[in-house]
């Protein structure tokens, strides 16, 4: 067993750390170039867990080349689809032994509470696995009608197939570091492609653990590789490999732009999953019961750091004082704590630069006139804690109200004419997700016809599925995952035409 641990304290329990080796070719190892290490610092405390290598260019050649190398081998074409399916299924057995582990250790790394880690992120982990795992022997090509151009004295038969694209760079962010990870590796696996992961360098911890796991599980040695460096050494090389066929990219709006720019030399594939600036609406007639939790877990859930959190509030006249008040009371009494503790319910944003970030965004919005109604500050206590934020008064072209802030803060209007409902929500460079709360089915469902995001959520918010595609429109990104939409973001359809000679043939 490679792992460490390291001792309990009177926070939290005695956590295993990966040791250290990164999986390279089927092997642990330690990359033979890398340009030093990376801390890995706890968020709920500022202090270093441990350091993991920062992978070179070099190192990430060797990765890409293991990749391809599998890809091309006879073993990986010819395996089954149902055993590349039951490679899937061994990991989401080993994973789910480790469960208990690998949430204590991401909850360490990350900052994200012990029961979303255990209940959300681990869950999506070893569903994702399995769900990819029955697509594997489930992708079919299609029979096509041919018309050739000139009759002639033959007939033309004609199919598609699904082929996998080859090596995927999957690339990941710090705010769902394992189960991203597995939304990049058990697609590209299950459809036949092979896969060099970069994990955030703010949180690569459970994505090396998932390594030593993935060792144990039986894949093909190059099927996955796992690079760990920073976004500018190790992701750009991924990027520029000239083998990596395509990338599957979630992050900032930001980086998305960069990759996209920089996979036009090689003419990649990419997905890019991005930011957002989701509304959440609550009309007047909404059952405020469920609409006033429902628009606070929205945004202050994962304190914030969630791609979809539901970051403006848009709210009907009517019931605007009251769904203020309700959320500012809500704000208000959340218990900021260790991620270990079972009575937190807010924990810490992932770094000093996020903490930064959050701050001056909502100090700028202040300054340009929004009105503070909950929160807005620091709390005094170690660690990148930030108090859950109402902010009233915050007009279109604020800066606090355009850009994603990606922490617990919301932004509230009053929605005076119900005519400016769509208007006012699709009034973002964004189109991720949103939400509508209301009791008349008409309402919601004619309203989410016309909102700009790639998921509408009805009197819910921030409900994931693997069966329904994923992804946004505008600066939110560029195709789709999960679902039947997975099928066409990691395989190409190839078209296959025969002539059969002679029609007359039988009479
Ligand atoms: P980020 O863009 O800073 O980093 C994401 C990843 O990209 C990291 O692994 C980083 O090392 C890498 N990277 C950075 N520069 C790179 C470059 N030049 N070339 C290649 N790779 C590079 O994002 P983040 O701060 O880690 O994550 C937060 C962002 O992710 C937010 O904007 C959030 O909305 C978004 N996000 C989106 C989704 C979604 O599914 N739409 C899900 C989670 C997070």
């Amino acid at each position: 067993m490679l792992d460490t641990t390291l001792p309990a304290t009177a926070d939290r329990p005695a956590i295993v750390l990966p040791g250290g080796k990164l999986l390279l070719n089927g092997e642990l190892a330690e990359p033979r170039h890398a340009q030093g290490t990376i801390d890995a610092i706890d968020p709920a405390t500022g202090e270093r867990i441990m350091a993991f290598p920062a992978c070179s260019a070099a190192d990430v050649d060797v990765a890409v080349k293991a990749a391809q190398s599998c890809f091309e081998s006879r073993e990986w074409r010819a395996m089954r689809p149902l055993d590349r399916g039951r490679l899937l299924e061994n990991l989401a057995l080993l994973v789910e032994e480790k469960r208990e582990e690998l949430a204590a250790l991401e909850s360490l790394d990350s900052g994200k509470l012990l029961f979303v880690t255990r209940n959300v992120d681990l869950q999506f982990t070893i569903d994702g696995l399995r769900y990819f795992a029955g697509w594997a022997s489930k992708i079919n090509g299609e029979y096509v009608t041919h018309n050739p151009l000139m009759p002639e004295d033959a007939i033309y038969r004609a199919y598609t197939q699904r082929r996998p694209i080859g090596v995927i760079g999957g690339i990941t962010p710090w705010n769902f570091p394992i189960g991203q990870a597995i939304q990049k590796i058990a697609p590209a696996i299950a459809f036949g492609c092979t896969v060099v992961l970069k994990p955030s360098e703010e949180s690569s911890l459970t994505t090396m653990r998932l390594g030593e796991l993935i060792a144990e599980a039986g894949f093909p040695a190059g099927a996955v590789n796992i690079v760990t460096g920073t976004g500018a050494e190790a992701g750009a090389a991924l990027v520029d490999h000239p083998l990596v066929r395509k990338i599957a990219f979630t992050g900032s709006t930001a980086t998305g732009q960069h990759i996209l720019a920089a996979s036009a030399k090689t003419m990649k594939r990419v997905t890019l999953e991005l930011g957002g600036k989701s509304p959440t609406i609550v009309l007047a007639d909404a059952d405020l019961e469920r609409a006033i939790p429902g628009a606070a877990a929205a945004i202050y859930s994962n304190s914030g750091q969630i791609c979809t959190a539901g970051s403006r509030l848009l709210i009907e006249a009517p019931v605007y004082d009251a769904v203020m008040e309700g959320v500012a009371q809500i704000a208000d009494s959340m218990k900021l704590g260790s991620p270990f503790a079972s009575d937190t319910q807010v924990g810490p944003l992932i770094s000093a630069r996020q903490h930064e970030r959050v701050s001056s965004l909502v100090e700028a919005g202040v300054r340009e006139g929004a009105r503070t109604v909950a929160g807005g500050q620091r709390p005094d206590k170690a660690g990148w804690y930030y108090r859950p934020t109402l902010l009233a008064d915050v007009a279109d072209d604020m800066t606090v109200m355009r850009e994603e802030i990606f922490g617990p803060v919301v932004c509230a209007t009053r929605i005076e004419d119900r005519a400016q409902i769509v208007k006012q929500a699709n009034n973002t460079p964004y189109g991720l997700a949103a939400s509508i709360w209301t009791t008349d089915l008409d309402s919601a469902h004619v309203l989410a016809e016309r909102l700009d995001a790639g998921t509408v959520w009805l009197n819910t918010h921030n409900v994931l599925d693997l069966a329904m595609p994923f992804g946004g429109s505008k600066l939110s990104g560029l195709g789709r995952e999960f679902g039947t939409e997975a099928v066409h973001a990691f395989t190409e359809p190839k078209a296959v035409c025969m002539r059969l000679e002679g029609v007359d043939r039988f009479g």
